[in-house]
Order: structure tokens, then C-alpha cells, then sequence
């Protein structure tokens, strides 16, 4: 075998997702791409902000830019700019020098996972969980464990109480939640942050909060709470893909809480692990994100397009919690195995993932980045997919 043996069954589950895109791709060759209902993708399609535009047009204009390394950490004003942001969303006083701006939240997770985790150890998850997370623990050779969830798909504090082992190093959580749409409530993350002190004082070793929130500013009448305010030892992620409609720009950063246990070592550890694998994340970007930090996408659009596949899923009788935040539905599958439901929906022409691939079967999440059109489009098909599945 000419790949690692590690790489082997990794690369194997790599297949079943890249055969999906692949599945779709011939769909849309044979039947034309407006008669194929493609809900598989996290990419945003909304268009980013006029500000944004106007600022990388003013960039590229002027005869300041630079294009030689950055410092690894990132630009200064940029970093400065990050902090004050911070510090007002998660209530505690963030100072630049804790902020390392990172190639996309991949890469800030894939920073801060190797500082912190040691070969062999767990990292905690609630399900269902961004699919990432699989890849970025292995990487780092850790284990990743997952706690269940309410009927809602909200926190359940007893559950991850009861996951946790002398092993845990990390609890990462992501709010707005991929692929749910839960966005955790204060009182969820205040009781995370007293569970997360005292298990770490029982067993004598420090656990990490790791909170993941690139579409904190993609939600619909809810809050993103403060989690830094919540628990100390807290690591923030965050990125541009989604809240400016930047995803192949690959622009994110992390922040550690200031009064972390070690805060500075691990900022210089994660730091070092961004030098190592990237050097730092792409100049042109960060100079021009630091100039529109207060924009994001108009997030009435995605709001439109939940209200509308939630009102066509009602009609045709789907189990599902509306969203709260991000853009996915993850309604529950009307066949107990989600895999044969999505292959019911493929004879549709309509595109979606199966809830196994976020640790959860028997539901499969539909991406809402799409145009109006292609939900409306969708709506007889999901009707009749749900009632062959009664017939089923
Ligand atoms: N975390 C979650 C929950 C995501 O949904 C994604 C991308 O879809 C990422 C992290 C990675 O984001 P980025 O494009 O910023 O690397």
C-alpha cells in the first residue's frame, strides 16, 4: 500500500462524502442543474457585504499593501480590531495579544486540538456534531467522543457529565450549532462552565471549553451566549466563511480567555502549531476584514429560506425543530435508516446528508444556502418522498 496505514480507512470515509459530490455532479449532468435540488453544501450563497467589496477594491488600489509574510500570529490592527469584538461578545476583557487569526476556523481547531490534546486523548462533543471535528481529532490522534443531546438538540449537562473520563482534554461545543441550528441559552452555557470546574477539580486536570462559532452572527431572534463569561478556561473559534460569505478566502482566528490555567502557553503552542502547517493566514484577506468588522450578510435572506422549507417539511408532515441559528434544518428521517431516506430523496433528484455523518442516524440535515428556487423546486419531490416512506 503505497499510504500510511492510518491513512487507509481515513481516506475510505473520505470517499463516501466525496462520492456524494461526485453522485450529485452526474445528477446535475444528466438531468440539468435546475432540475437538481442540491441541499449537501455549507456554502454560503448569499453575496458578502458592499462594504466588504468596496474595502478589497480600496486595497488593491493602494500602493500600502503588502504581500510579504505576516506575522504568525496576524496583523496588529487586525488582532486589535478581533479583541474589542470579543471582548464585547463574550463580556470579558480580550486583549489583542490572546488573538491569533488563523486559515479559516479549520485551521484555528486544528491549532488550538494539537496544543492542547495529547495522543490518545478525548475530546468531548455533543451530537450531532460538525463532521470536521472527525478529521481534526484524528490529526491530532485523539479520540473523539460524543455526549447525546435533548429532544432539541439542546445541551444535555447530565449526559456530558456522564461522558466525561480522566482522558477529556477538551470539551468543544459549536453554537449556532451545524448541523441542528441550536444556539445554546445562557443558563445551558453557565451550567456547562460550573460542570466543566468541577469535573476538572475531581479529577485534578484541567478540561478546556473549545467553543466553535462561525455563524454566531447567523441567527434568527437568538442570542449567542457568552461563553468566555461562562467559564475561564475557554478557547473561542470563529471565522469569516459564514458571516461575510468568505469560505474559499480560508480568513478565522482563535482567542484564549486571558485568565485561562497556562493561557499564554497555549496561545504560544497553538500559535506555533499555525507557523508550522501554514505560516500564517493570507495577507490580502486580513487587511481587508479588518476594515469591515462591524458587516455581515444579510441574514433576512436566510431567514426567508428557513421559514420557507419549514413551511413546505410541515405540509408534507416532516418531524423537525426550527432552527435557531446557521443555515440547516435537520428534520428526523421517516425511515428509521437516514441513508436509505437520502437515496428516497436522490430518485427525487433532491441532494441532502445523512444524519450518521454528523454522529446522529435517523435524521439528515438540508443546507438552506440555496436560492428560493431551488427549496420551492424541491417541495413536490419532498412530498412525495415522505409519502412512499409511509408506505414504506
Ligand atoms: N465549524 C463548523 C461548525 C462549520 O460548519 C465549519 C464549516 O462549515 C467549520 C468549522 C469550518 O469553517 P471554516 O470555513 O471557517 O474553516
Amino acid at each position: 500500500m503505497p499510504i500510511a496505514e492510518r491513512m487507509i480507512r481515513r481516506v475510505a470515509d473520505f470517499a463516501v462524502i466525496k462520492n456524494m459530490f461526485e453522485e450529485g455532479r452526474r445528477l446535475k449532468e444528466r438531468f440539468g442543474a435546475e432540475n437538481v435540488y442540491d441541499f449537501s453544501l455549507g456554502n454560503p450563497d448569499v453575496p458578502p457585504p458592499e462594504e466588504f467589496r468596496a474595502a478589497l477594491r480600496e486595497l488593491v488600489r493602494s500602493d500600502t499593501l503588502s504581500f510579504g509574510y505576516a506575522p504568525v500570529a496576524g496583523h496588529l490592527p487586525l488582532r486589535q480590531a478581533l479583541a474589542r469584538r470579543l471582548s464585547t461578545e463574550h463580556g470579558t476583557p480580550v486583549p489583542p495579544e490572546m488573538v491569533v487569526v488563523t486559515v479559516g476556523a479549520a485551521g484555528a481547531l486544528n491549532d488550538i486540538l494539537r496544543a492542547l490534546v495529547n495522543p490518545g486523548e478525548e475530546i468531548l462533543t455533543p451530537a450531532p456534531y460538525f463532521l470536521g471535528y472527525d478529521n481534526y481529532a484524528f490529526l491530532t490522534d485523539a479520540v473523539l467522543k460524543t455526549a447525546p443531546t435533548d429532544a432539541r438538540f439542546h445541551l444535555d449537562l447530565a449526559a456530558i457529565e456522564r461522558a466525561i473520563t480522566p482522558q477529556t482534554r477538551v470539551v468543544l461545543i459549536n453554537s449556532p450549532n451545524n448541523p441542528s441550528g441550536a444556539v445554546y441559552a445562557a443558563a445551558e452555557i453557565n451550567g456547562l462552565g460550573r460542570l466543566l470546574a468541577a469535573a476538572s477539580d475531581r479529577l485534578g486536570g484541567r478540561i478546556y471549553l473549545v467553543c466553535d462559532e462561525p455563524y454566531r452572527r447567523i441567527v434568527f431572534d437568538a442570542e449567542v451566549a457568552p461563553v468566555m463569561a461562562a467559564y475561564p478556561h475557554t478557547v473561542v473559534v470563529n471565522s469569516f466563511s459564514k458571516e461575510l460569505s468568505l469560505a474559499g478566502e480560508r480568513i478565522g482566528y482563535f482567542a484564549v480567555h486571558p485568565q485561562a490555567e497556562d493561557a499564554e502557553t497555549i496561545r504560544d503552542a497553538a500559535a506555533a502549531v499555525n507557523s508550522m502547517l501554514v505560516v500564517n493566514a493570507p495577507g490580502l484577506l486580513q487587511q481587508a476584514v479588518a476594515r469591515v468588522l462591524g458587516a455581515a450578510v444579510d441574514v433576512s435572506a436566510y431567514r426567508r429560506r428557513r421559514d420557507l422549507m419549514g413551511a413546505i417539511l410541515n405540509e408534507a408532515g416532516y418531524e423537525f425543530t426550527l432552527p435557531e441559528g446557521a443555515f440547516y434544518l435537520f428534520p428526523k428521517s421517516p425511515v428509521p435508516d437516514d441513508a436509505r431516506f437520502a437515496d428516497m430523496l436522490k430518485e427525487e433528484r433532491i441532494l441532502v446528508s445523512p444524519g450518521r455523518a454528523f454522529g446522529v442516524p435517523g435524521y439528515f440535515r438540508i443546507s438552506f444556502a440555496v436560492p428560493d428556487v431551488v427549496i420551492r423546486g424541491a417541495r413536490e419531490g419532498l412530498i412525495r418522498a415522505m409519502r412512499r416512506a409511509a408506505g414504506a
